[in-house]
């Protein structure tokens, strides 16, 4: 699986960072950044699930 943002739907909140923060970072002025570009390792695929289900933007796509 990979991960991506929604254009123009970030917000900053930073609980994807939280959830997931060696899957999503943040830029220089909050708004999430995707740290892996390529597939998510497999120990860190329910993490980014819980970020994706956690974002209160819904900013987070989780591509299969
Ligand atoms: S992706 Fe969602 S949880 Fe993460 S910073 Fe953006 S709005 Fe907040």
């Amino acid at each position: 699986m990979k991960v991506r943002l929604v254009e123009g739907r970030c917000q900053g909140h930073q609980m994807c960072a939280i959830a997931a923060p060696e899957v999503f970072g943040s830029d220089d002025i909050g708004n999430a950044t995707i740290l892996i570009e390529g597939d998510i390792p497999a120990d860190l695929e329910a993490k980014a699930r819980r970020a994706e289900g956690n974002c209160p933007e819904r900013a987070i796509a989780v591509i299969e």
